[in-house]
């Protein structure tokens, strides 16, 4: 049994914060290219829950990552990198304290549901459940879209992870049964519901990413120097009239590029389908994503492609797509009303049975893990 915050620190919190995981529906690589995502918030959340001190030390315990009754401690203003998953609480606190809010130390219990590293953002879950209660304990004046950019700043500014908006922005805004429609390089988003006749999967393939790695910094930095060499500010500025010239750049630029404006096409199409309630439209997107990441922008790997293969082979399944950064992580699918619970437990266990990982099931929850 994992300690409670009172066994940890000898008194009750003071206040408790909730945040969920996301899962990405379709817009993969679009964010950092001022594009589209789609995002969805999942059932499982991040749990913290905190109580300010007198003083200028930071405690902080991980049900997840800590060992037993292990405290971790820092003081204000002396953040030092490379101390694992405590850099997520000491670049919140550095990032709050260089934008001048004042904070005073505090004692903190983290908890979570959502999967670490499956491309479900627990780290930008933790980010932002860590904002929502040091906006509440120290009555910080910090708005939504704000709060969503000052998470995405602590990866990119202390734990050296180079993300997008868009998963702090899913995690803070999007909620569950409607997509986030967010347009990331004006920061306006609209709530799309999901129409009925659809049950949602995801499925993590046990094959763990992790995006501080160089494959993602790769492709960022191939981005910006096709936007460069076409004279463009973001692979946003482009359309499909312009993939003849983008097509000319040196391998693997005019692929990427392909993959980043067929993509932001996809999410304009898939929005349009879920208003229409086009549910055969809406899979044919997911697939033509999902190839479109596997051929052009090579983030696929063996084990995702297996499932997104027996998902197309299976009558009950609209689409199926890579979900997430990439390298391994979950796929997501959508299965008919109904189906979702017996597609998703009949998917897994074919997909273990033919790669040898260990599949997990993570929506629906009923479907079991
Ligand atoms: P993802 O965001 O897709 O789950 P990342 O690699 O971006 O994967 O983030 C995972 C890292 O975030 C973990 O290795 C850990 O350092 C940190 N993290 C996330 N959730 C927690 C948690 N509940 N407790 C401690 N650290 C966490
Ligand atoms: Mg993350």
């Amino acid at each position: 049994m994992a300690p409670s915050f009172q066994e940890l620190f000898g008194h009750p919190p003071e206040f408790v914060a909730h945040t969920p995981g996301r899962v990405n529906l379709i817009g993969e690589h679009t964010d950092y290219n001022g594009g589209f995502v789609l995002p969805m918030a999942i059932p499982q959340q991040t749990h913290v829950e905190l109580r300010r001190r007198q003083d200028s030390k930071v405690r902080a315990f991980s049900v997840n990552k800590s060992r037993a009754g292990e405290v971790l401690e820092f003081e204000l203003g002396q953040e030092a990198h490379d101390r694992g998953w405590l850099d997520y609480v000491q670049g919140v606190t550095q990032v709050l304290r260089r934008e001048g809010h004042a904070l005073s130390g505090f004692e903190v219990r983290i908890s979570s549901e959502v999967p670490l590293g499956s491309g479900l953002s627990s780290s930008a879950s933790l980010d932002v459940c860590l904002l929502r209660a040091l906006r509440e304990a120290f009555s910080l004046p910090i708005d939504e879209v704000r709060l969503a950019q000052l998470g995405q700043k602590v990866e990119n500014d202390f734990v050296g992870a180079p993300v997008g908006v868009m998963d702090p922005m899913a995690v803070h805004i999007a909620g569950q049964g409607s997509a986030l429609f967010l347009d990331t390089r004006d920061m306006r988003y609209e709530r799309v519901p999901l129409p009925p006749g659809l049950d949602p999967i995801v499925i993590n393939s046990g094959v763990t990413h992790s995006v501080a790695g160089g494959d993602y910094r790769t492709r960022r930095a191939e981005c910006e120097r096709a936007a460069a060499m076409l004279g463009v500010a973001q692979l946003r500025d482009l359309t499909e009239a312009d993939l003849p010239r983008a097509e000319t750049l040196p391998d693997p630029l005019g692929r990427r590029v392909r993959h980043v404006v067929t993509e932001n096409a996809r999410v304009l199409a898939t929005v349009e389908a879920l208003r229409g309630g086009d549910l055969r439209r809406l899979g044919t997107l997911f697939y033509a994503s999902h190839d479109s990441q596997r051929l052009d922008y090579d983030v696929s790997v063996p084990e995702i492609d297996l499932l997104v293969d027996l998902a197309r082979a299976d009558a009950d399944v609209y689409g199926a797509r890579l979900t997430g950064g990439g390298f391994g992580g979950s796929v997501v699918m959508m299965a008919r009303e109904g189906t979702g619970a017996a597609v998703a437990t009949r998917i897994a266990q074919s997909y273990a049975a033919r790669s040898g990982q260990r599949p997990t099931i993570l929506v629906p929850q009923s479907a079991g893990a």
